[in-house]
């Protein structure tokens, strides 16, 4: 027989695990809702040109990750499952012309992501993220927001010593200047580069700044920050962008080094790290101001910020520091009978109990009363509605699990008590 496994790379999330992520996707969906953000949804695969031309040909991401649908004959559009949630976001906002929305307009999507890496801790071929954008705002407040709302989503989950990673990348007016600079630099150095950083240098010399080769580490101390070459407007943007932090109590590390080796890209860029966990590569999430991407895929010119987060490492930095994820609610109440044979009378109940909004299992298998009690003693439900004789003048027993007591409640106020005692002991 052929024993078949979930692909290299990805994992069935089992229920423990599943609630852990249902958890962070409640907190984002109540984040979002509280930052102004509506919840949509786009296609888990687009054509592949919206991430070649929206991504950028030149990145890992698309170069080498793209995640990539062969296609068939009879349809043969190249699609390629999303590797981020910006650049479909982007292709609807243009698609649904929603520059006529008023504006800004922010959107945000949870959902699996698929990315072809090699698989390793922390980095898998289909992943998690909250995604949020804001279309439409230059800024700079809605820079020092969107960054706020991230930092209150690793609060609220419970990852302790989240940092902030700040930086400015400049805009087309000096970015060209600086990476003129950037080159030259890098081309003086050239025999000491290696193999991989020196065909980028040709590519994308930005991206010899995040190169992750050690040997590259003393050059790039030396090299020439944005930082330094920022135009007289990008210089205001990111003093803007401090100031609205400042005020708000969030705390930021500037990082020279932190680029998005995309054109696209302009201005605020950020990351986010637990402290300690800068150099494994491993961010939480990250974003950034990416002005010239709605042009790019066929819309007018409208500036954007956002971000992603990556929800499966948030799970791994929560199990590192020994706090729960997320804890599955038990049943309020197990029906069970005293006749074990009589599951028409239990499924009947409980039917009634649900109906009215209430967690109960049903004890379905025809076991020894003493049986089904024991189980839901173990499944931790709080109470066991008990059928016995009593039904035939409409009453059941109610037992209290944790208390231990026991007393007859007529059918037709078993919900309400059970939904009183829920309210009360926040159950179900
Ligand atoms: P990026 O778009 O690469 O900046 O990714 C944003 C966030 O998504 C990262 O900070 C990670 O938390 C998460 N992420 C990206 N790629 C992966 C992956 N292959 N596996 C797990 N999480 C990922």
């Amino acid at each position: 027989m052929p024993s078949y496994k979930s692909p290299r790379g990805t994992r069935d999330l089992l229920p423990e695990t599943r609630a852990g992520f249902s958890r962070l996707e409640g907190i984002a969906r109540s984040l979002a809702a509280r930052y102004g953000y509506r919840e949509m949804e786009i296609p888990l695969f687009e054509q592949a040109a919206v991430f070649e031309r929206g991504i950028g040909a030149a990145t890992d991401v698309v170069e080498k990750e793209l995640f990539r649908i062969a296609p068939r004959t009879e349809d043969s559009e190249a699609w390629a499952l999303r590797p981020e949630a910006t650049a479909g976001i982007v292709r609807a906002f243009v698609q649904h012309g929603m520059h006529t929305w008023s504006q800004p307009v922010k959107l945000t999507v949870v959902g699996p992501m698929f990315r072809y890496d090699r698989p390793q801790a922390g980095r898998y071929r289909q992943f998690w993220q909250w995604d949020a954008e804001a279309i439409g705002d230059a800024g700079p407040a809605v820079d020092a927001e969107v960054i706020e709302m991230g930092r209150r989503f690793y609060a609220e989950a419970g990852v302790p010593d989240v940092q902030v990673l700040l930086n400015s990348i400049g805009d087309s007016a000096c970015r060209p200047v600086y990476l003129a600079r950037l080159k030259a630099y890098f081309a003086d150095h050239s025999a000491e580069l290696p193999e991989l950083e020196l065909r980028r240098l040709e590519l994308n010399p930005l991206r010899l700044l995040d190169s992750k080769d050690p040997s590259m580490k003393a050059l790039i101390a030396a090299a020439p920050m944005i930082s330094d070459h920022l135009c007289e407007a990008c210089e205001a943007h990111f003093t803007a962008v401090k100031a609205h932090l400042d005020a708000m109590g969030v705390p930021y590390r500037l990082e020279p080094t932190l680029v998005r080796g995309l054109d696209y890209y302009a201005r605020t860029a950020f990351e986010f790290y637990r402290q300690g966990a800068e150099g494994q590569q491993q961010a939480l999430g990250g974003g950034g101001r990416y002005d010239g991407l709605v042009e790019l895929l066929g819309g007018r010119a409208t500036p954007a910020i956002g971000f992603a987060l990556g929800l499966d490492r948030v799970l791994l930095a929560l199990a590192e520091v020994g706090a729960d994820a997320a804890v599955e609610v038990p049943p309020l109440a197990v029906v069970a009978g005293a006749d074990p044979a009589d599951t028409v009378s239990r499924l009947r109940v409980a039917a009634l109990l649900r109906a009215e909004g209430l967690s109960v299992r049903v004890e379905l298998a025809p076991r020894k009363l003493s049986r089904q009690l024991e189980t839901a003693s173990k499944e931790h439900a709080h109470f066991a509605v008990i059928i016995g004789d009593e039904l035939a003048e409409g009453n059941v027993q109610l037992k209290d699990l944790e208390a231990g007591t026991q007393r007859l409640v007529p059918l037709v106020d078993l919900a309400r008590e059970l939904a009183r005692a829920a309210k009360s002991h926040r159950h179900g």
